[in-house]
């Protein structure tokens, strides 16, 4: 069970000692704190674990400091959607929103090669209005001979271009947990001209010490990509690792499964579970559909399958693309054959901006069909 405390409750108050005096005499029960700072206000809530089916919603709500009791399945418990459970599915990070009600792009460098690529392609973000980007520093490969990414050496230039350009925040893979240290130094040395969203790629979902370590800083949100060749449960569960450590700031990410059966994509695509996300948890869902996909083969429409699925995971309610762009994708040091080139980034924002309309409609449409359901 979660206790959601009001708003602004001070720990020092006589209402929240009095609380927590009755919960810990509770028998076989204990308690975790979980706090949450926004801008406008702080919540606390209270996760009680152990025997809890005896209590009562009723009770629990009528205990001093408490404004909301939810009860809680035993998944996901943090990041989960519990039944009669309002909590926010949104967060915000440096000025952008993240939500499953909204939407931010992600276009950007697989890794980072040249200082030349990075501000071509920040400049030609900033003429489209757009706010974030991904940039690899840190590339795990399968092969221990490839390029495994320029590491912290790329980092101050890739801040203080980020500045130069409007971009707020910038998704980058990490791991290890060095190189968040070497992410909040270089942020630190170059004035904190950007925010960068960690992400904890494929490999890695179920680094479970990568997790904890994510989990327990505060000042970056998480990315985190279903593991390849896991089950939905386990990756949700890795996620909520990251939030019982305390780090709530959590977006899933989609980047197709593994099936090795001659695919013609790279990874099997899996944005057919973008609404199963949002059903089962509060965080936002992020879809990859250059990893997914892997190549720049299009079909016979004309329209290539990196647009297609991309389409797909948006009408599908998709709060978040992580997209693979280069300007000179021959040159690219790291999946170069599925990036797309910058000429085509306003191309790919308009069909996108199509598809996010479509998703929109059909909300509106599934809502007018609730109320007709509800007239019988
Ligand atoms: C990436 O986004 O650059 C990446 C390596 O993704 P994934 O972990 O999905 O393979
Ligand atoms: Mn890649």
């Amino acid at each position: 069970m979660i206790l959601i405390l009001a708003p602004n409750t001070e720990r020092q108050s006589d209402e929240f000692r009095q609380l927590m005096a009755y919960l810990d005499n509770l028998p076989n029960i204990k308690t975790r704190l979980h706090e949450e700072s926004g801008a406008q206000q702080s919540l606390t809530e209270v996760y009680l674990i152990g025997d809890t089916a005896t209590l009562s919603i009723e009770d629990m709500e009528a205990l001093p400091a408490v404004e909301r009791a939810v009860k809680v399945s035993q998944e996901y418990r943090v990041l989960g959607r519990h039944r009669d459970d309002q909590r926010s599915t949104h967060f915000d990070y440096n000025g952008v929103r993240f939500g499953q009600d909204n939407l931010n792009v992600f276009a950007g460098l697989c890794a980072v090669s040249t200082p030349e690529h990075v501000e071509s392609m920040l400049r030609a973000l900033q003429a489209q209005g757009q706010v974030c980007t991904r940039m690899g520093a840190y590339k795990p490969r399968t092969s221990p001979y490839a390029f495994q990414g320029h590491g912290k050496a790329c980092l101050p230039y890739v801040f203080e271009l980020a500045g130069k350009y409007g971009i707020k925040v910038i998704a980058m893979e990490v791991t290890h947990e060095s190189h968040v240290e070497e992410i909040h130094s270089a942020l630190e040395q170059t004035g904190n001209p950007t925010g960068v969203m960690l992400q904890i790629g494929t490999r890695n979902t179920q680094n479970f010490e990568l997790l904890k370590f994510a989990g327990r800083q505060q000042q970056f949100p998480v990315l985190l990509k279903r593991g390849f060749g896991i089950t939905l449960e386990e990756s949700l569960n890795a996620a909520e690792y990251l939030a019982s450590e305390g780090n709530r700031r959590v977006v899933f990410g989609l980047r197709g499964m593994k099936t090795n059966m001659g695919d013609p994509h790279r990874n099997f695509v899996d944005f057919s579970h973008v609404p199963v996300v949002k059903r089962l948890t509060r965080m936002p869902v992020c879809i990859d559909p250059s990893h997914s996909v892997g190549t720049r083969d299009r079909g016979p429409d004309g329209i290539l399958d990196v647009f297609q699925v991309t389409a797909q995971g948006v009408v599908a309610g998709a709060n978040m693309i992580l997209v693979d762009f280069h300007p000179e994708p021959g040159k690219a040091l790291v999946d170069g054959p599925q990036a797309l080139r910058l000429d085509e980034l306003e191309y790919f924002l308009e069909d996108v901006r199509l598809a996010r309309e479509t998703y929109e409609a059909r909300v509106k449409l599934a809502s007018l069909n609730e109320i007709s359901e509800v007239n019988e």
